[in-house]
This record gives C-alpha cells, sequence and structure tokens, in this order.
C-alpha cells in the first residue's frame, strides 16, 4: 500500500467512525448545551437560500453554520405538510400529513418541548402565523388534525410558558367551537400568571415570567406589510421570548418559525419570500448573537420541507436578478388588494408598489386574470428571473444550520425523525421515540 493510499484508507476510516459514532464519550462534555433555540424557517430550501444570498448581496447568518441536509418525506407521502414534518422534527415519529404530535394510528407521542419541560426547563413558541398553526402546534400538543385550531390551544397553554404570534381567535370564547366552546382562554391564562399582550408596545413593555402574546386574528401581516400594522417583528418576539425564558436557572427549549417563508411560497411571491427571509435571519441574528454570550446554547435552523419549488434562474435566460425584489414595498395580496374593479389601474399598482413599469403585455395579464394575486406574483418573478415549480410543497431535501455546543452532531444527511433525539442528546435530557 502506497502511503498515499494508506492514509486515504485511514481517512475514510475516521470519517466512518465519525458518522456512526458522532458523541463518543470524550465529545459528550463538549456537547452539553443548558437551552436549545429551535428555529425553523417554514418552506425553506437551498434554492431560497441561494436566492437570498443574490437578493442580500453577500452571505446569509445562516450561511456560516450550514451542518448538513435533512429528508422530509411523510409516512404517507413523499411531500410532507408542515404538520408530519414538525411532528417528525418533535416527536421522532414519522406520522400522516396533517397529523399533530400523533403517529399515524393515533397514538401520542412525547414532544422535546415536553421532555424539556418534565426536566424543569422553560418553554417558548413563537410563530408570524396563528400560534396555534402546524408548526407551533406540533411542538406543543397531539391531535388527529391541524385543523382543530381550539383544541390545540389550551393543550399550549399547557406546555409553553411564552407564545408569542398570530392566532387570537383561537383563543376567544365566540370563536371557539367543539370541545372549547365558551371557554376563554386569554382570560384563563391572565388567571393563571400570563402576561396578556396584544401589540409591539405592550410586548416591549411586558414583564413576568409567563407571556401570551396575540398580535392577530389570524395569520400576522407578512413583513413587507407590517409597517401598516403595530404587531412585532420575528426578531422582537425572539428577543423577548429569550429575555423571560432565560430567567429559568434549569434552562429553555424555544420554537422560533418564519411561518410565513411557506406563506410566500404558496403564493409564488418572491419578494414576500425574501423579506420575510431577511426578517427570519433577523431572528436568527439575534439567536446566534446570544448563544455566543451564553456559550450553553445550541440554535438549531432547519427548514421543514420547501414550498412552492423555486428555482434561481429560469424562463429560457442565463442570469437571476433578485435585486429587482427591493424596490417591491407590498405583498401580491396586498397589490390585488389595490386593483379597482375593473382593475384598470393594473399598470400603477405595479409601479406604485414594485417599482415596474409594466408593459401593455404585464397590464393585460392582470385585467384578464383569473386569480389576480398570482398573476402579479407571476410578473415579478418573471422580473427577477425566479421560476416556480407549484403551488404547493416539493419533496427535495432542506439544509439544516447549527451553532453551539454539539453543533458537529448535525453534520451530514439526516432524517427529519433524527433531529429531537440530537436535540435531547445535547441537552442531555432522556428521550426515547
Ligand atoms: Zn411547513
Amino acid at each position: 500500500m502506497t502511503r498515499k493510499l494508506a492514509s486515504i484508507v485511514l481517512a475514510t476510516v475516521l470519517a466512518c467512525f465519525h458518522v456512526g459514532f458522532p458523541a463518543n464519550s470524550a465529545d459528550a462534555a463538549s456537547t452539553k448545551a443548558k437551552n436549545v433555540i429551535f428555529m425553523v424557517p417554514d418552506g425553506f430550501s437551498p434554492a431560497y437560500a441561494a436566492s437570498y444570498r443574490l437578493y442580500k448581496g453577500e452571505l446569509s447568518a445562516m450561511d456560516s453554520m450550514l451542518a448538513g441536509m435533512v429528508r422530509t418525506y411523510s409516512a404517507n407521502s413523499a411531500l410532507t405538510d408542515s404538520a408530519a414534518a414538525a411532528t417528525a422534527m418533535a416527536t421522532g415519529h414519522k406520522t400522516n400529513n396533517g397529523m399533530i404530535g400523533t403517529t399515524p394510528d393515533g397514538k401520542q407521542r412525547r414532544t422535546i418541548l415536553e421532555a424539556a419541560r418534565e426536566q424543569g426547563k422553560s418553554t417558548g413558541l413563537v410563530a408570524t402565523s396563528s400560534i396555534t398553526d402546524a408548526t407551533p402546534a406540533a411542538f406543543s400538543s397531539h391531535i388527529a388534525s391541524r385543523e382543530e385550531e381550539s383544541d390545540i390551544a389550551p393543550q399550549q397553554l399547557e406546555n409553553a410558558d411564552v407564545l408569542l404570534g398570530g392566532g387570537k381567535t383561537f383563543f376567544l370564547p365566540e370563536s371557539l367551537g367543539g370541545k372549547q366552546k365558551s371557554r376563554n382562554l386569554v382570560e384563563e391564562a391572565r388567571r393563571s400568571g400570563y402576561t396578556i399582550v396584544e401589540d409591539r408596545t405592550q410586548l416591549q413593555a411586558a414583564k413576568g415570567s409567563k407571556l401570551l402574546g396575540l398580535f392577530a386574528g389570524g395569520d400576522m401581516a407578512p413583513e413587507l406589510d407590517r409597517e401598516h400594522t403595530n404587531e412585532p417583528s420575528l426578531k422582537e418576539m425572539t428577543a423577548k421570548a429569550i429575555d423571560v425564558l432565560r430567567q429559568n436557572k434549569a434552562g429553555f427549549f424555544l420554537l422560533v418559525e418564519g411561518s410565513q417563508i411557506d406563506s410566500a411560497g404558496h403564493y409564488n411571491d418572491a419578494a414576500w419570500a425574501m423579506k420575510d427571509t431577511q426578517a427570519f435571519e433577523e431572528a436568527v441574528a439575534l439567536a446566534i448573537d446570544f448563544a455566543t454570550k451564553d456559550g450553553n446554547t445550541l440554535v438549531v435552523v432547519v427548514g421543514d420541507h420547501d414550498t412552492g419549488g423555486m428555482s434561481v434562474g429560469g424562463y429560457g435566460q442565463t442570469d437571476a436578478k433578485l435585486k429587482v425584489l427591493h424596490h417591491v414595498t407590498a405583498s401580491g395580496l396586498y397589490m390585488a388588494d389595490k386593483l379597482k374593479a375593473d382593475r384598470s389601474n393594473a399598470a400603477e399598482v405595479l409601479k406604485t408598489y414594485a417599482g415596474i413599469d409594466a408593459t401593455a403585455e404585464e397590464a393585460a395579464k392582470i385585467q384578464n386574470a383569473e386569480d389576480t394575486v398570482h398573476a402579479i406574483n407571476g410578473i415579478i418573478s418573471e422580473r427577477a428571473l425566479i421560476s416556480w415549480t407549484t403551488y404547493l410543497h416539493t419533496g427535495v431535501d432542506v439544509q439544516i444550520y447549527a451553532f453551539g455546543p454539539g453543533a458537529d452532531l448535525f453534520r451530514g444527511l439526516h432524517d427529519n425523525t433524527d433531529l429531537p433525539l440530537l436535540v435531547a442528546q445535547v441537552l442531555h435530557i432522556d428521550f426515547k421515540r
């Protein structure tokens, strides 16, 4: 054997051991963290990451933390939904699309958030969708269908010290259905010690060790439209959640979802996708900053699936022009709402909110469209040379990023069901599949 070959063999053997036994006992001490911030950019996949870099003009805060890739398929489909993906990441079990915190046969499975709570840690949920939506729900409740949001809400109040997001509707008696009818969960929360906040100003002033902030009836506003509201940003919610949770000497588990990257993907709205990725990145930067100073916090960032099948380029062109999106100041939804009944102002709307001098053909596309939102978003995507393959999810692998103690455990290709086990390993808590 030549020396060169010998060194290749040795390297291969070492690499195999590294993959097979990521945490030998010597590593164990250095892979212990007290806190975990688990961040999910919903719908975010490699094309979003590449687009965002071009949009921003430099690397993102996530890029230097890249650890590996994650398979996302659910128990009953190659294309997962958020409920099955989050259930896998929270419980370590694959389930059917639509199911929350249970196996396909309906058995409830403990989540990593619940396991952390049993160890005396504080727990929190932050999202820009309704807080009862699939991703935060799957970490904090167990139910056959993601649609039963008024049965998800009371379970979340039992499992989390901090809840910040949209979804006020599901906590109030007038809209609660089924078993929860006539319950006012906001009042119940207040009586059990939560500080209740409803807007950005109240959030910033809030004190206490338990916090319920519901800033919209359903989903919060897209980041592009947030200036027209008094809603906090994802970064502001994340900062407050960390401030409240860190009071617990035993540590915390915090879930943060950038929910609306997925919403943007469903609408094929490239500007919304980039702007909400930026809002998510700002929350990640804040989490990294906290983890750096704290030294005892693992930050994991992982998408749950791709949405929209975005690609960089397309339309028979050999370039991409993401900077076009810097001139877009509203979502396609918002712009469609500004169209007159006869849509005669289509060109004007594109000029005002997207900085686009529409061609006659583009204006006609909006005037004749069955779906004006998709028509507007289609025109903007084509200008930016961002293409899409679907209004639904796709089955591609997604990236995982990690920072802090134990970050190395996340290297390589994982199944989404591996993630709670790795998090438990870093927290040194008991968690079995
Ligand atoms: Zn999702």
